[in-house]
Order: structure tokens, then C-alpha cells, then sequence
């Protein structure tokens, strides 16, 4: 079976993977001159993490991987520590694949490399696909087609696969925006900030940060409520001061990690509705192409790395019947999938809560519960995509 993936992001890459590893014909079509996210950092837990060790990609990963001990849900004021959940060992031992945090550069990267370079056909952009029968012609704005017996849509979240399925649907400004910054180790040593993800929760924002490039850098995103930049580019330039005034009163280590950016970039966060369904005839999604979501449970690359493993699982179960496999691949990924985008959107409010009765009754259950305790987060981080019987 001849498949074609568009896009050749960290979902595109992770199911061209899979999709090797199962036996299939796999081509991915990039429309940038070259394979790499710019960008900073990305959190990776178990459930995506044992997908892509199982393709041998362990050694990379650990070169370049930083591997946090905990996540710390925080207070904005005075930085006290609401709950202190663990991902390191524990986690590790609980599920069988350690969580990262990478640089997104190192991890695009390290995907690119497992993918035979003759396989990858970057500066194609698609414009259009046409049935024919038991296949799909897919054309490129180069002037390029290709005949596929599947196409993948895995092309983020303004999916011209996607538009061409379903029609045109723009995805929507969620009325936050993100200020990201890298910050050199030097600048910040005296800190002495533990190796963990960092959520530091406040009225109408809140602030992550952990450490990428193997502990060079710290990433650090700054997200609030209110924004009026609407534009999606992780190379837009932002103000230090604009980042700083918006966290104005926050607590001193909030404000010098702002004030040690040596540039930031502004980012406005959409997401879309869930999609009735994925596919059509011989085309299905993957990915932020069916589902973005907010990035507030750091799960939306990771799902798109679930998808591709299941993808193959399910063709490689019923490779002669594909229309079959990619029903049973929405029933399988479809909830899940809008699970998470629905979890993600009530992080939004939970995070951004106005001090009062509500955010008290919050810290007061992150305290006593432990919302992100091993029993509690199993159903996310134990899964394991690639099983699909
Ligand atoms: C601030 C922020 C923080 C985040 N943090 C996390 C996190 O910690 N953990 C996590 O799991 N997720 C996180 N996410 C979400 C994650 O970045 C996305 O869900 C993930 O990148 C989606 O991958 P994708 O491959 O589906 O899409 P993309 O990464 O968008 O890749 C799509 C690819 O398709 C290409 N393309 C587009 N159109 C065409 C076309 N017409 N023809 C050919 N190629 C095309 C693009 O150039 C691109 O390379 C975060 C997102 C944001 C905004």
C-alpha cells in the first residue's frame, strides 16, 4: 500500500515512522524547504514517549531529552507550591516510558533522521487531491502529483486536507496568547530551579517553564487572557516589557525569568471544535489537523504521535480492507482525542481563576487529591496507542 502523509510535522514524521515499521510504502510531503520546528519547548509524556522509544528512537531521545523529576502547580503571588506531582522515576516504573521535556528543534529533528531522506519530498506544498476509484491524486503546488492508495492529513491545524474533506471552517482565536522565551542557564543559575514543569497559576494567566536542550536552556511561556494578537507564528516578535507588565505583581522569580528573555515571541492560541469524523474515502487526519487543542495538558503533539501508531496498528490488522481500518481508527481516537481537547479548554478556566472562593476551593483540591497522582492520570499516560485489538 502506497501512502502519502502530508505535512511533515511531529505527527506527519511519528506515523511515517509507524507506518514504515508496519511495511507499508510511506512518502511525506513537506511544503517548507527543509524538515525542523522552530519554536521552543515540548513537553513528551509516557503514553507518547513508549510509542517512540518502541521505534528505537530511545538513544536520541536521551541524548537530548531533559527529564523532569515533578510538575509544580504554583501560586502567582507568592509561589508557593499547591501540589507537587511526579514524573520521574515513579512515573517511569508506573507506566514503562520516562516523560521528556525537548527542545521542539532537537525533536523534529531526531524524527527527521529515522525517516529515509529518498522518502521525504520537502518544498511541496499540497493544493489539491482527486479521488480516482481505489486511489487519490494528490497535487502540489511545485507542479508535483502523486498517486497514493491513503492520504494522511497530518498538515496542523489550518489543514488544507482537512478543508479540501470537510470544507472551508477557520479555527477559532481563543483570546489567549503566549509570549515564549528561551533563557540561557547563565543568565538564571542563581535560581537554582529544580529539574520539573513549572504551572504557576494567576488571575486571567497563567506561566510555565522547564528546562529543553539537555538543561542549556530554560523554556519558558507566559500565557494570558485578553489578547488582541491574533496571528500564529512561532517567529513573531514580541516585547520583553509588553510580558512584563502584563505579569506585573507577580512573584519576583516570575518576573526575572521575563526579564532574562534575550527575545520573546508572541503567539495567538486558536483551537477548533471536534470534528464529526476523519475520513473520507481513501483520506483521513491526523493530529492538529483533526484536533488542536489548547496546549494547557501539553498533549496535542503527543496525540498526533498516538494517532500515527494507530493508524498503523489498524492497517496492518486489516490491510485489505482500509475503508474498515479507518472507521475503527476514528471510533478508537475520536474520544480520546476530544477528551483531551475538552480537558485542555477547562484548563483554560481552572488556571485563570480570579482570586476568591473558586480558586480556593481549586488549591484546596490539588492539595488534598492530587489531581495528577499515578492512580489518577493512568488512563493518560498508561495507554499504549499501538494497541488496537
Ligand atoms: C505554546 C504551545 C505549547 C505546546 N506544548 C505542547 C507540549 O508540551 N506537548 C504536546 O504534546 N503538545 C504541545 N503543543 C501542541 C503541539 O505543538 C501540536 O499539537 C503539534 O505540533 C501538532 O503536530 P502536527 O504534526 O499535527 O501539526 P504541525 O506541528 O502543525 O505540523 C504540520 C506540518 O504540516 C506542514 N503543512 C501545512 N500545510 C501543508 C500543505 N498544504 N502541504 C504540505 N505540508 C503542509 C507544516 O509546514 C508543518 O510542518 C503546544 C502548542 C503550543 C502552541
Amino acid at each position: 500500500m502506497k501512502i502519502a502523509i502530508i505535512g511533515g510535522g511531529i505527527g506527519g514524521l511519528s506515523a511515517a515512522l509507524h507506518l514504515l515499521n508496519a511495511g507499508f510504502d510511506v512518502q511525506v510531503y513537506e511544503q517548507a524547504p527543509r524538515i525542523g520546528e522552530i519554536g521552543a519547548g515540548i513537553q513528551i509524556s509516557p503514553n507518547a514517549s513508549r510509542l517512540l522509544i518502541r521505534l528505537g528512537l530511545k538513544p536520541a531521545m536521551d541524548k537530548v531529552g531533559v527529564r523532569p523529576q515533578a510538575v509544580h502547580q504554583r501560586r502567582w503571588d507568592d509561589g508557593r507550591t499547591l501540589q507537587r506531582a511526579p514524573v520521574g522515576l515513579e512515573v517511569e516504573t508506573a507506566f514503562g516510558a520516562p516523560y521528556y521535556h525537548f527542545h521542539r528543534g532537537d525533536l523534529a529533528e531526531l524524527l527527521g533522521a529515522a525517516v529515509p531522506a529518498e522518502r521525504v519530498h520537502c518544498s511541496h506544498r499540497l493544493v489539491d487531491l482527486e479521488p480516482k476509484g481505489e486511489r487519490v491524486i494528490a497535487r502540489f503546488e511545485n507542479g508535483a502529483s502523486v498517486k497514493a492508495d491513503l492520504v494522511v492529513g497530518a498538515d496542523g491545524i489550518h489543514s488544507r486536507v482537512r478543508h479540501l474533506l470537510f470544507g472551508p471552517e477557520k479555527p477559532r482565536f481563543t483570546g489567549c496568547v503566549a509570549w515564549r522565551g528561551l533563557v540561557p542557564v547563565e543568565r538564571i543559575r542563581h535560581l537554582d530551579i529544580e529539574i520539573a514543569s513549572h504551572n504557576w497559576m494567576g488571575p486571567d494567566g497563567h506561566f510555565v517553564h522547564y528546562w529543553v536542550a539537555g538543561g542549556q536552556f530554560m523554556n519558558v511561556v507566559c500565557i494570558a487572557e485578553h489578547g488582541t494578537w491574533t496571528s500564529e507564528s512561532w517567529t513573531s516578535r514580541g516585547e520583553v516589557a509588553d510580558a512584563l507588565a502584563r505579569y506585573e505583581g507577580w512573584h519576583p522569580s516570575v518576573r526575572t525569568l521575563i526579564a532574562a528573555f534575550p527575545e520573546t515571541f508572541i503567539w495567538a492560541l486558536h483551537d477548533r471544535l471536534p470534528l464529526p469524523c476523519w475520513s473520507d474515502g481513501r483520506v483521513t487526519l491526523l493530529g492538529d489537523a483533526c484536533h488542536p487543542m489548547l496546549p494547557f495538558m501539553a498533549q496535542g503533539a503527543a496525540q498526533s504521535i498516538e494517532d500515527g501508531a494507530a493508524l498503523a496498528s489498524l492497517l496492518k490488522a486489516m490491510p485489505d480492507d482500509v475503508s474498515a481500518a479507518l472507521r475503527r481508527y476514528e471510533e478508537i481516537r475520536k474520544p480520546r482525542a476530544t477528551r483531551l481537547q475538552e480537558a485542555s479548554a477547562n484548563n483554560r478556566k481552572r488556571f485563570h481563576l480570579p482570586d476568591g472562593p473558586e480558586q480556593q476551593a481549586r488549591d484546596e483540591a490539588m492539595a488534598t487529591s492530587g489531581d495528577r497522582s499515578i492512580a489518577n492520570i493512568g488512563w493518560l499516560y498508561g495507554h499504549d496507542a499501538s494497541v488496537v485489538a
